[in-house]
């Protein structure tokens, strides 16, 4: 509550020291109705209109949807996309794709920030939190007790690109790839205090206690969950993992703790897929077992998986484990990579963006629909921004529109 009338009072001060730029009477941009209480509310360079009671409206009840440009530095220092599929143009287009469409307006914007080393270290260790959270330039002024010297250099490798990177995929930039990592963590932490989507990358969910992969340094989601319980005492959280590979460092976080309940539906192929983790016998250990859920699916690509699989498994599986276990919140893994317009290294199944929406939309019955999205994996552009669009959509609770087949078959016998 604090935290709203926070920010209700500063963007109240915020319309009236806008008033002036009240030129004349203009249609708000949401009711349509001509206004001289309008503010301007840019987007990118698009400048639209929105009265006082709609703005009002919207801060109370919209959607979040948090981004930062600073995200866009992490690139690898070869320069070239063609090298690596997780590149700036990820997210970069799914934030055109909301402008466009006009969802952006129909979201609060709410404001990213750099994620402390302290909130980073709910789940990673002290040393990996400093080796990927500091850049040359901040690293001067820690405790000199913590450098951390040669051991940086030693982790990284030269690629063949001739790029740095702890792997091929994990690629780092000295300068921007520490801020970046930061500000994707921040943004997803800030998003959590309502319901959104979080366009941010470097994803985080193969990110390990103190290991960097998969594109991954810091676990966005899972440090998310551990703030969300130990900072705002948050009881039971739900996190669904959508992604195509398997959150092995997500899982490994909360493997022993009932108080997350992790769910992951990926291809398995008995171990054959990246990361090679995930069994569906992985099922947690000690208090926490019964609270791991592993939908590790099998048998390659004869046939791809599909919308029938992924809304089976919901019906079937994840909403009624959901439902027994009653989350007070539910974060969502949003990768995209299991979409259809992926080559089979990297997914190689046939889901449609649509059905993500319809995903979205089952699990708003949970938590009294607290859902909060932040985009891990996926890399054909076409795919996650209509992935994206549609998530979107089905959090303002707009009818996701041609639905496949599929999924109006499915949805219709549900
Ligand atoms: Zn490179
Ligand atoms: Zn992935």
């Amino acid at each position: 509550l604090l935290l709203y009338s926070q920010r209700l009072t500063s963007m109240i001060s915020e319309v009236f020291s806008n008033l002036n730029d009240s030129v004349g009477l203009s249609s708000c941009c949401n009711c349509q109705i001509k206004s001289s209480f309008a503010k301007v509310y840019m987007t990118g360079n698009n400048i639209t209109w929105i009265c006082f009671i709609c703005f009002l409206l919207c801060f109370l009840c919209a959607e979040g949807v948090v981004y930062d440009s600073l995200m866009l530095k992490h690139q690898c220092m070869c320069g070239n996309y063609a090298n690596h599929p997780e590149h700036a143009g990820r997210i970069q287009s799914i934030w055109s794709r909301l402008q466009e469409t006009g969802l952006l307006n129909k979201c609060e914007r709410i404001r990213g920030r750099k994620a402390s080393l302290e909130e980073i270290q709910l789940v990673h260790s002290e040393h990996h939190s400093l080796l990927y959270g500091t850049s040359p330039l901040n690293r001067q002024k820690l405790d000199p007790r913590k450098l951390l010297g040669n051991v940086s250099q030693k982790l990284f490798s030269l690629l063949p690109c001739g790029g740095l990177g702890v792997d091929s995929d994990t690629v780092w930039n000295e300068l921007h790839s520490a801020g970046a990592a930061r500000m994707a963590v921040g943004c997803v932490i800030e998003l959590a205090a309502r319901n959104g989507f979080a366009v941010v990358r470097p994803p985080g969910h193969h990110a390990e206690e103190s290991t960097a992969m998969g594109f991954c340094f810091f676990n966005s989601i899972a440090i998310t969950a551990k703030y969300l319980r130990d900072k705002l005492n948050i009881g039971k959280i739900l996190i669904v993992d959508l992604d195509v590979h398997h959150g092995n460092g997500t899982q490994q976080a909360f493997y022993a703790d009932p108080s997350i309940l992790y769910v992951s539906l990926h291809r398995y192929d008995e171990g054959n897929f990246f990361p090679g983790s995930g069994a569906p016998n992985e099922v947690g250990s000690g208090p926490g077992e019964g609270y791991n859920i592993n939908i590790a699916w099998t048998g390659g690509l004869d046939p791809p998986m599909g919308d029938v699989e992924y809304l089976t498994a919901f019906r079937t599986v994840i909403m009624p484990a959901a439902n027994e276990f009653d989350p007070e919140i539910v974060l969502v893994s949003a990768g995209f990579d299991a979409v259809e317009g992926h080559d089979p290294p990297l997914g190689g199944y046939k889901v449609t963006a649509k059905c993500f929406g319809h995903l979205t939309k089952q699990l708003l019955k949970l938590a009294d629909g607290r859902v909060v999205l932040a985009l891990e994996g996926g890399h054909d552009l076409t795919a996650i921004c209509d992935a994206s669009e549609a998530c979107i959509n089905a959090l303002l609770g707009n009818e996701v529109k041609h639905k496949s087949q599929q999924v109006e078959r499915m949805s219709k016998v549900w």
